[in-house]
């Protein structure tokens, strides 16, 4: 395999320059560990720090810029990412290990999103309202909230910080981004091209370093006035915990414990679909994966042996090989861990259906095959996120059963339903506890411009995209006025 260019010069941008910092690291290639894909510099405290003042001291001037200023800087960065797309999916693949097609889509997916919110930035607006008294006249507008700390996964590296950075600059808000240790050349090179879109120094800055100490400085920061987190819901939990009690705005979006119901009614060759998709595209490193399969009694043993044949029959390789459907997962610390949930799995006397293995390839990497249980309710792997490539089937009565079996978790992010019928599928979709809902669709698998989120333990504070994400990047002036 040839290896990919070196990232050597990947550092911190703050207030409009180029900083290197005391500590650096590393970033490899998950499908070719001998592969480095970037030298990273990690910041400090103390750079952290000087990002967010330079943040703070842009926020007057940028607050008040125009959406046409807004929207153009918008629609530039856009523009880059697009034609970019086939280049930063290479890049993100070789970081993170998703197949090429899916990288690809991903750097697309961010550029598109940063095209979006060029339109929100020019379709603000806000309300006019009667006063309930004599010759008052009251309005409503939106404000920019101010300096937006936004603190991003691994998994996806473009969209997700894309999600964040794009609303938060198009609603006037100045940003201190802070990537994921595993991904620095992705966030370096998103930053590199909004550093290049004629932004005001200050406006946006990037800090790659620890969560413990970069992404801690940010949550902590009082001139941090919004804090928005994606990753995990016990970090999450510390951040909201911290964010506020010093009265900061919080947004998370965290894990899953997402389940496809499958009914009997269903065109099961499509519901196998759907769960492969679902489960096991991008390892099941996904929030959205669908790692319980809530499959009727009618069809449950048909349902699994159809499975179980298109797991056997997956590609699992190089991230950028032909044909490969599943590349490696992200480091060796997730495969041990996925590999240690098959092991629990194992040892609660679910009953093993396929996978689990570690695989060996031509070049070094974290290669696993996908995994399959039958569990019941209680068993961990039937509870707990796994963010791995390993589904377990649950077997349900009836489509109540199957509801109740769905509601069970304390999570809320996806679900799905694959069924014929009207009257199942819409009773689904109003009684499903969750942020989004698929009928006849993987949980996985969004477009960017409709909302996105969860509820109970998988999310908090207002959704992100689209035109809800003004909830979050402004804050509400009323406004009277004596006519
Ligand atoms: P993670 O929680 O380990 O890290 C996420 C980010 O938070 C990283 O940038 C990390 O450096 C930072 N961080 C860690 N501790 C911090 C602290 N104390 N203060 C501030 N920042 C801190 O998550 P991960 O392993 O990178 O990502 C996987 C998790 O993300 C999964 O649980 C997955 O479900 C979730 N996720 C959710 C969504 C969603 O939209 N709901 C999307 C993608 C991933």
């Amino acid at each position: 395999m040839i290896h990919g260019e070196i990232h050597q010069n990947v550092r911190q941008y703050i207030n409009g320059r180029w900083e290197t910092s005391a500590t650096t690291g590393v970033s490899a290639n998950p499908s070719d560990t001998s592969e480095v894909v970037a030298e990273y510099a990690r910041a400090d405290r103390r750079q952290v720090e000087s990002a967010i003042r330079a943040a703070a001291d842009a926020s007057s001037h940028w607050s008040h810029s125009t959406p046409q200023r807004r929207a153009d800087v918008l629609d530039r960065i856009g523009t880059e990412l697009l034609a970019r797309k086939d280049e930063l999916g290479l890049l993100l693949a070789r970081e993170v290990g998703k197949t090429l097609p899916e990288a690809v889509a991903e750097a697309a997916r961010a550029g598109q999103v940063f095209k979006f919110f060029a339109g929100e930035a020019l379709r603000g607006g806000g309300e006019n309202m009667a006063s309930v008294r004599a010759g008052v006249q009251v309005d409503v507008t939106r404000e920019p909230v101010g300096v937006a700390g936004l603190i991003t996964p691994w998994n996806s590296p473009l969209a997700v910080p894309a999600t964040k950075i794009a609303p938060a600059l198009a609603h006037g808000n100045c940003v201190v981004f802070k990537p994921a240790e595993l991904v620095p050349a992705c966030g370096w090179t998103l930053a590199e091209i909004i550093s290049r879109a004629a932004l005001p120094a200050g406006v946006f800055n990037l800090v790659m370093g620890s969560g413990r100490e970069a992404g801690q400085a940010l949550v902590d920061s009082p001139l941090v006035d919004a804090v928005s987190f994606t990753g995990s819901a016990r970090n999450g939990e510390r951040i909201l915990q911290a964010a506020a009690a010093r009265r900061a705005k919080v947004q998370l979006e965290m894990g899953g414990k997402n389940a496809l119901v499958v009914l009997a009614d269903a065109d099961i060759d499509h519901a196998v679909d759907c769960a492969v998709q679902g489960a096991y595209f991008s390892n099941g490193q996904r929030c959205t994966a669908s790692s319980r399969l809530i499959v009727e009694a009618a069809v449950h043993d048909a349902f699994v042996a159809r499975l179980r044949e298109r797991l056997k029959a997956l590609k699992i390789g190089h991230a950028l090989e032909r044909g490969v459907d599943i590349g490696p997962l992200v480091d060796e610390e997730r495969l041990a861990r996925s590999l240690a949930w098959v092991g629990i799995a194992r040892e609660e006397g679910a009953e093993h259906v396929w996978g689990g293995e570690p695989l060996q390839r031509t070049t070094a990497g974290h290669y696993m095959s996908p995994a399959l249980f039958l569990a019941r309710p209680e068993h961990r792997i039937a509870r707990e996120e796994i963010f791995g490539p390993l589904a377990c089937v649950l077997r349900a009565a009836d489509y109540d059963e199957a509801l109740a079996l769905c509601n069970d978790t304390p999570s809320g992010l996806s679900a799905g339903i694959c069924t014929n019928s009207l009257k199942h599928a819409m009773h689904f979709r109003r009684h499903a506890e969750v942020g989004m809902t698929m009928v006849n669709l993987p949980t996985a698998g969004v477009d960017f411009h409709a909302p996105f989120g969860g509820r109970k333990g998988s999310g908090y504070g207002p959704r992100e995209q689209g035109r809800h994400a003004a909830e979050f990047y402004t804050t509400v002036k009323t406004g009277y006025m004596l006519a």
